[in-house]
């Protein structure tokens, strides 16, 4: 195997310890090597997913008509207040998980305290009882040739550097929509090997992959669909913003396992768009 390498050795073990031991520890901790002696394997990781569930400034998710599904909440890196532009700049999290975090914690246990009436709407009760369904009797219970979590998530990987990577091309990307899709099959019969029901960590990865297998197939069909270049998403055929067609957002919806692309548009206050010179 061949691996680009961070190579600390130099500064000796009374260097490490006392200015990077954290570094020590967490080489050890998650990959298994001491950088006294090993290199410290670098590798790509998403730094933050931009947009999410759509949802209002008091952490409400809408549908595309700017209606509140009720009872529906999303805070942190999951939820699009949509404070950012499609740029992302660091520590933006800050604002989503402590501020939004916050809001959003505040009103939804406000409205639980006024004991809003249950759901009864037989179609949404049919949706939760399939689930859970699906992730207790069908995901726990697989047979052992089955993918597991981790195999699905290693191909999702591999789809999304190929085809949807930081500089996208339409071809590229109209080859690798169906991928997704496919994916998204195997991923429906993944393998749990922990049957537990408690702290099951196996199942919640397995819940996890499911959804980024939903968000990768969102990703590249709103990539491909978005012919212009804008923040983080530049496209090589498109190369300039164009505010006249796309200054919108994306809203994606999932409806029978198939995806559908709506636009809302963008509230612009204070601060109005401007080209990136840097
Ligand atoms: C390498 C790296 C560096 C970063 N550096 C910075 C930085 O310097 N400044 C900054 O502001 N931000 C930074 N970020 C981003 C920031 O860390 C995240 O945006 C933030 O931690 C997200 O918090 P969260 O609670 O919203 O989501 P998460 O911490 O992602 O928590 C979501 C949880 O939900 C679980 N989950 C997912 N699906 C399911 C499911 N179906 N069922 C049950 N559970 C599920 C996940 O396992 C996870 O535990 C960085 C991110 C990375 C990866």
């Amino acid at each position: 195997m061949c691996y680009v390498g961070l190579d600390l050795r130099h500064l000796g073990e009374e260097v490490i310890n006392r200015k990077l031991p954290f570094i020590r520890e967490l080489a050890h901790k998650y990959v298994g090597i001491d950088p006294l002696s090993d290199l410290i394997p670098v590798r790509p990781a998403v730094h933050y997913t931009m947009g999410g569930v759509h949802a209002d400034i008091h952490g409400r998710v809408l549908k595309a008509d700017g209606t509140w599904i009720k009872g529906l909440w999303a805070a942190g890196e999951a939820a699009s207040i949509s404070i950012h532009g499609a740029n992302r700049l660091g520590s933006n999290s800050l604002t989503e998980c402590l501020v939004w975090g916050h809001i959003t914690g505040e009103e939804s246990v406000k409205y639980a305290i006024e004991k809003p009436e249950l759901v009864t709407d037989d179609s949404i009760i049919e949706i939760a009882k399939k689930e859970e369904s699906r992730v207790f009797d069908k995901l726990i219970h697989k047979e052992v040739n089955a993918n597991t979590p981790y195999d699905v998530k290693r191909e999702l990987n591999d789809i999304m550097e190929e085809h949807f990577g930081p500089f996208r091309e339409g071809s590229k990307m109209s080859e690798g929509l169906s991928k997704p899709l496919r994916l998204l099959e195997k991923a429906k019969s993944m393998r749990i090997d922990d049957s537990s029901r408690v702290y099951n960590q196996n199942l919640k990865d397995a819940l996890e992959a499911d959804g980024m297998v939903e968000l990768g197939l969102v990703i590249g069909l709103g990539a491909y669909a978005r012919a212009e270049s804008r923040g983080a998403h530049y496209r090589l055929d498109y190369p300039k913003r164009d505010d006249t067609n796309w200054l919108k957002h994306t809203v994606a919806y999932l409806y029978g396992g198939e995806v559908q692309l709506t636009y809302v548009p963008v509230t612009i206050t204070r601060w109005k768009p401007e080209e990136r010179k840097y």
